[in-house]
């Protein structure tokens, strides 16, 4: 049910991830959250982080806020994306560094480019025994951050099967059989979550759209089945609040996966068929190239387009996000269009500041799209002009 976009059109917001502050220099490792919050140097740098992301974001004027994805630790390329939760949940156990042979992590890359550091650095736990919850604490971690503000705090969760291709299977024995186990699993503690009063869950993200891209299409990496994944572990959220798909085309160290930019258009049969009030879409990094067949596509849920992007270091000025958000009105009404960035721009990509000028922009493009449909613009104190520190000269 829309429950955060309710009653704002054109809201915006990001995808999730923003960079560390500096001094943030504590990490999770493989505590249980609620345990390092015991502990008083990562409490207090935790919780300031927190406050300077939802600050950053409420200074902006995002309508929608992230915690920044605060709970992952600093790493190569973003790595506690994918490690967070199986070095949490039942099931898992040591540390198994990436091998090549049974390897399903899609990214062939050899020594001397960046994104081999990625699978140089995936030391993931093996599954050893039945996949339960454990301490993945979601509800925890977002309350600490939905007390800090009034916005409503969106919270993003890793897919099934992205923690089941990046294991060894030493229980199952059947990819099939461990994705539904971890989805039974996160869908028990997203259910937690929402009863907890959170207002936004981001599923991150399904991989319909990357297996209609490589052409894979097996017996288990298939749309239909993530598909029923994603459906199955969501499954009642809906009832209680408001569930969004976010896809993308990649992210560790900011880095594009693909030569050239994939369409979305073989896999948006099959997302049109995930169990969500929202599906977000990389749409900035393209130059909007799906939009109308996103817009032809995609008619009873609300579309999230980025419109800023989380691999340059350039920022997006508010006219460049303003023409995008135009051109995704020729084809999606505005009451079903929300924007954001395209993915996460935290995970080990650009600077605090290149990340909150980009959110600015997002806030001051939609408003010049606001100020042409007469709808409420949204008040970005960034882009007060009472408040430079520049002096008239005299
Ligand atoms: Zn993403």
């Amino acid at each position: 049910m829309y429950t955060a976009t309710a009653g704002v059109v054109l809201p915006t917001t990001i995808i999730g991830s923003l960079p560390r502050p500096g001094w943030y220099t504590q990490n999770l490792g493989s505590r249980d959250f609620r345990e390092a919050m015991v502990d008083r140097v990562y409490r207090e740098q935790y919780l300031d982080a927190v406050s300077v992301y939802m600050r950053d974001q409420e200074v902006a004027g995002l309508d929608i806020v992230t915690d920044g994805d605060c709970r992952f630790d600093a790493d190569v390329a973003g790595h506690n994306w994918f490690s967070y939760a199986p070095l949490r949940m039942d099931g898992f156990a040591g540390a198994r560094p990436y091998q090549v042979k049974g390897g399903l992590a899609g990214i062939p890359h050899k020594p001397g480019h960046i994104l081999h550091d990625v699978l140089e650095t995936r030391v993931m736990p093996d599954l050893v025994g039945p996949v339960g919850r454990g301490k993945l604490r979601y509800s925890a971690i977002w309350k600490a951050a939905q007390r800090q503000t009034k916005k409503a705090v969106k919270f993003g969760s890793i897919t099934p099967e992205l923690i089941a291709m990046a294991v060894r299977d030493l229980h199952y024995k059947d990819l099939r059989k461990a994705i539904l186990a971890i989805s039974d699993a996160l869908n028990a503690e997203l259910h937690e979550l929402a009863d907890a009063g959170c207002k936004v869950i981001q599923m991150e993200e399904p991989q319909i759209h990357l297996l209609a891209a490589k052409g894979l299409n097996d017996a288990v990496l298939n749309a239909d089945f993530m598909v029923e994944v994603f459906n199955n572990t969501v499954r009642g959220l809906r009832a209680k609040t408001e569930v969004w798909c976010h896809t993308c085309w990649g992210n560790p160290a900011a880095q594009r996966l693909f030569a050239t930019q994939p369409s979305y258009a073989p896999a948006l049969e099959a997302l049109n068929r995930v169990d969500a009030d929202v599906i977000t879409f990389e749409s900035c990094s393209s130059g909007g190239m799906d939009l109308e067949a996103i817009g032809k596509r995609i008619r009873d849920k609300k579309v999230c387009i980025g419109v800023v992007d989380h691999h340059t270091l350039q920022v997006e000025t508010p006219e460049q996000v303003a023409a995008l958000v135009r051109k995704a009105l020729e084809h999606i009404p505005a009451e079903h269009l929300v924007l954001a960035s395209d993915c996460g721009m935290g995970r080990e990509g650009m600077s605090r500041r290149h990340a909150f000028y980009k959110m600015v922009s997002i806030v001051l493009g939609t408003n010049l799209v606001r100020r042409e449909l007469k709808l409420p613009e949204a008040h970005c104190l960034a882009g007060e002009p009472g408040y430079s520190m520049i002096e008239a000269e005299k």
